[in-house]
């Protein structure tokens, strides 16, 4: 067959984005897999080693390559995808700058192997650190196989600027989902240490959602259709009711390309307004076609930025279709959606500024309102709860626990400065505290003054005491009156399944825990039903964001992320009771002055200081 790759001339060459293209493992993930797809792949295999430090392998079924351009195309430059500088502005493949495979082999130890159908044999190339090593024929079968070894071997730098495997693998999950889902007319499979972690056959859109992020997410889906003159859009919005905390499943895709956008994000979001829980992110999957030659897609080398021709129309477009979706499938029954004549219209989206649809709907409308209350009255420390202070004194705190009393008990005694700072007093009765601004407690001490960072000072205490429920493992759990099924995904229960253990002894119990299932009978007594589902969610963030760093363990790094979540908020009024408590539990503490994450907790302010103020 025919030779297809050729060298850029050097202007064309000068005209493409510069730029490191292999930044991490997932950054190869991305490049090889959007190579199987140019070559017209129906079936991708990724295979990772060690979060792709010790190899990532993507094999496809695709048209593979000639000997001659096996070889060429580790050249710099090298490409058969476009010819000219106008090629760059109609752009139908995934990759163009020809560079990709030359930027991976300077950095690793590379194994290409590939036969085009019509051959009998393949051609093997072996390159390591840009040097070519060997070139032979070999037995294989149709197709391409590349495999990256020993990634930055040679630039120790890099090597060591690598995060955990957790992030790295998370990074590569997260480049296998966005090819994925941008093509779901091909098969793909991802295996990491053997381990398969997703098996995803041909399908349509939503059954690659679905496929990816488990069968509850079907449910949770909403079409959106628009089509107009610039712009084709399809693809699903998430439910508002469904929407989470954390900014995780949002998805543009641009002729099967996926990129981020953070205008069009801002579109989607307008879209949502009146209908998500505060702090909560609509999450989506938007496909959107356009004119390959209205787009720049020339403008970053990783090729997930890229410039509209016309982005004012396409957020109105974007937003009222998404706005059209939410009404008419009975999301928000009051909206009064009506529609825009002008999208209906062909327009010549040249000339034309944006016309911002005129969407009509009913903003008092609030479906949540019922819920907000109840979770609002749940997260935050309302009077009401039974123990009033006693619920500073979560997890601390005595029902019937007696060892977690005496342990805080001991700790107080044994600690020598702090009975001595509140001016010989006994501290358990006579402290006197203020609260300024509600967020810091201010005491009056033997040599001055101490102001303590209220929020900072109940995650030291919550920090301590959940880590002491995981290391004596005698945790106090709230049973629930009906079990609680949460929503996750396979993914996030997959986090959640290794940290397990852990949980269990701080009093989470779970009567499900696997594929997407997750379902609570008992949960600690510091957490709030309802504030559950959030509490877990920013655990498996921390988790999967968590940087190497050999001395925190696990059990540390829940008991950081649940303290972080669980501690009282700035701006929350306290009684004296609840600041004294507060007050005597954090010099209760093993570390009173500093946060889990190593921030102050309080300061003090000397008499000497203050008389200097008055000079
Ligand atoms: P680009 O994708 O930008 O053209 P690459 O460095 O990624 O640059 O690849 C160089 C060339 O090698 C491609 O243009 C293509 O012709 C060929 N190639 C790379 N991977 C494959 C593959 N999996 N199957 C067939 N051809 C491939
Ligand atoms: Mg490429």
């Amino acid at each position: 067959m025919a030779d297809i790759i050729q060298l850029l001339p050097d202007h064309v060459a000068n005209q493409i984005a510069a730029g490191e293209v292999v930044q991490r493992p997932a950054s190869v993930v991305k490049e090889l897999l959007e190579n199987a797809i140019d070559a017209d792949a129906s079936l991708v295999k990724l295979i990772i080693k060690d979060a792709g430090k010790t190899l990532i392998q993507v094999i496809d079924n695709g048209k593979g390559m000639s000997n001659t351009d096996a070889r060429l195309s580790f050249e710099r430059h090298a490409t058969s995808k476009i010819r000219s500088a106008d090629d760059l502005f109609n752009i139908h493949s995934k990759g163009f700058r020809g560079e990709a495979l030359a930027s991976i082999a300077a950095v690793a130890h590379v194994a290409l192997k590939s036969k085009q159908d019509q051959e009998e044999i393949g051609t093997e190339i072996k390159i390591e650190g840009s040097e070519v090593l060997s070139q032979e024929v070999v037995a294989t079968p149709k197709g391409t196989s590349v495999a990256v070894k020993n990634l930055f071997y040679n630039v120790p730098a890099r090597r060591n600027f690598l995060k955990s495997n957790n992030v790295e693998l998370r990074h590569i999950i997260d480049e296998f989902h966005r090819v994925a889902l941008a093509h779901p007319n091909i098969s793909f499979s991802m295996f990491h240490n053997t381990a398969e972690l997703f098996n995803l056959p041909e399908s349509n859109v939503r059954q690659r959602i679905v496929n990816i992020f488990g069968p509850k997410t079907n449910e949770k889906l909403v079409p959106v259709e628009e089509q107009t003159e610039i712009v084709k859009i399809s693809g699903f919005v998430g439910k508002p009711e469904f929407a989470r905390k954390t900014r995780g499943e949002q998805f543009f895709f641009v002729n099967n390309r996926f990129i981020k956008n953070s205008y069009l994000n801002h579109s989607v979001n307008s879209a949502f307004e009146g209908l998500l829980r505060e702090r909560t992110h609509a999450s989506y999957f938007l496909y959107l076609e356009v004119d390959a030659k209205s787009i720049d897609i020339n403008i970053h080398p990783t090729k997930t930025e890229i410039k509209f021709e016309d982005e004012h129309t396409l957020y109105a477009i974007l937003r009222a279709a998404t706005r059209h979706s939410l009404g008419q499938f009975s999301i928000a029954p009051v909206l009064d959606f009506e529609r825009d004549s002008n999208l209906d219209t062909p327009y010549n989206y040249k000339d034309k500024t944006a016309n911002i649809p005129n969407v009509e709907f009913d903003k008092a409308f609030n479906p949540f309102q019922e819920e907000m209350g109840k979770a609002k009255g749940a997260i935050s420390y309302k009077k009401e709860q039974s123990a009033g202070w006693e619920s500073l004194y979560v997890g601390l705190e005595s029902k019937g626990n007696k060892t977690q009393q005496e342990f805080s008990q001991v700790q107080f005694e044994s600690d020598p400065q702090s009975p001595s700072m509140f001016d010989g007093k006994d501290t358990n009765s006579q402290l006197k505290t203020f609260q300024l601004h509600n967020k810091y407690i201010v005491n009056a001490i033997k040599m001055g003054m101490l102001v303590i960072d209220q929020h900072r000072a109940h995650q030291r205490i919550l920090y301590e005491s959940f880590l002491q429920s995981i290391t004596i493992e005698e945790a106090v759990s709230q049973q629930l009156l009906f079990p609680l099924s949460l929503n996750f995904s396979t993914i996030e229960v997959a986090v959640l399944q290794g940290l397990k253990l852990q949980l269990e002894q701080t009093g989470f119990m779970f009567s499900k825990l696997d594929h997407d299932e997750v379902e609570l009978t008992g949960i600690p007594v510091s957490v709030s039903e309802v504030s559950v589902s959030i509490v877990l969610e920013r655990l498996i963030n921390d988790v999967e964001n968590q940087v190497p760093d050999s001395h925190f363990s696990q059990s540390d790094l829940i008991s950081k992320s649940l303290a972080k979540s669980l501690a009282i908020k700035s701006g929350q009024k306290l009684t004296s009771a609840e600041q004294e408590h507060l007050v005597n539990s954090l010099f209760a503490c093993k570390e009173p002055s500093i946060t889990p994450s190593n921030t102050p907790t309080f300061i003090t302010l000397s008499s000497d200081d203050l008389d200097k103020k008055f000079k």
